[in-house]
């Protein structure tokens, strides 16, 4: 078997076509562009690259953007500090903090001095309350990754009620996010990590794997059921997931290549979200 693609690239391009349609027509109605800070800590060139891919797609879809950088030995006390403010900027209307932070910093006070109506990039206590409660209602901001990836499997239709999901990591910005979804679209989760025992055979019972390890090539071919739908949210040095692609697109249905498959979808989760913010916080109902 030769799995089908389940490419991000284009749809990524229709959501950030959509998400600046509606930046231009608040600009014209409240003149007020949709604004989307940045907070970089410390001086990581991966996170580098990832925050200025963010900031150059929010330009793209006439989306301002707003950026700090600061020092790799900066506190929580500053960091939360910086944070606050921009919660407290009317200019500002979605706060993505670059994960992950110097090992120093509470990443968790820092995550929660987001202001829950600017949380675009959904790691608040509240944005994953609302998650793991299915529960729709303001502001519950989707974990921009995990967003993405639902909205990949829908667009290709994959069928998730009954299914069972094996998400491989449990970080809370992405594996537990994402299993919290997967479990409110009806798939029965089963989550692993690096303790779990006999890992090749609980996700050869698996119909749709997500794997969010951040080891390159780590979920073989042979640990695949045929037939199933592969989602590599990894990205490691050199452009690799953290699924074995050769191996695996011989035994899966569908899988997202790296890149071009999750990391277009949660920049354009993230901007389709920023938009979402600004509407709600000019009173306008998000999408209407
Ligand atoms: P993380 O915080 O380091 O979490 C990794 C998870 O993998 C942990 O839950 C860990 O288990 C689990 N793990 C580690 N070794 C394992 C093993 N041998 N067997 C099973 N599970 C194991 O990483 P993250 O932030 O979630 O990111 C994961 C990957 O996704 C990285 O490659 C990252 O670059 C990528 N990512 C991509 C995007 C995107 O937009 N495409 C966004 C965010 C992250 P424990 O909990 O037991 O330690």
């Amino acid at each position: 078997m030769t799995a089908e693609l389940m490419i991000g690239t284009d749809l990524a391009a229709e959501m950030v076509a959509k998400a600046a349609e509606r930046a231009a027509a608040l600009q014209e109605k409240y003149g007020v562009q949709p604004c989307l800070a940045t907070v970089l800590v410390g001086d990581d060139p991966a996170s580098a690259t990832y925050v200025r891919m963010k900031q150059n797609r929010s330009k793209k879809a006439g989306i301002g953007s707003r950026s700090v950088v600061l020092p790799a030995e900066t506190t929580t006390d500053e960091l939360v500090a910086e944070i606050r403010k921009l919660s407290e900027d009317p200019e500002v209307h979605g706060i993505l903090l670059q994960h992950p932070v110097p090992a120093q910093i509470d990443e968790r006070a820092a995550f929660e001095a987001i202001d829950p109506g600017k949380d675009v990039d959904g790691v608040t206590m509240l944005s994953f309350a609302a998650m793991a409660l299915n529960d729709a209602s303001d502001p519950g901001f989707r974990s921009a990754t995990p967003g993405g990836i639902m909205r990949l499997l829908a667009a290709y239709d994959v069928p998730l009620e009954g299914a069972h999901a094996v998400v491989i990591g449990r970080s809370p910005i992405l594996g537990k996010p994402a299993g919290m979804l997967l479990l409110a679209s009806n798939a029965t989760v089963t989550y692993a990590h690096s303790r779990t025992r006999d890992l090749p055979e609980l996700v050869r019972t698996a119909d749709v794997v997500i794997a969010a390890v951040g080891k390159a090539n780590f979920v073989r071919g042979d640990w695949l059921k045929p037939g199933a739908v592969v989602v590599d949210a990894g990205y490691n040095e050199g452009n690799v997931g953290d699924v074995h692609f050769e191996e695996a697109s011989e035994v899966a249905r569908l899988i997202t290549p790296v890149p071009g498959g999750v990391g277009p979808m949660t920049i354009a989760l993230l901007l389709e979200q920023t938009v979402d913010a600004a509407e709600a916080q000019l009173g306008q109902c998000p999408g209407s």
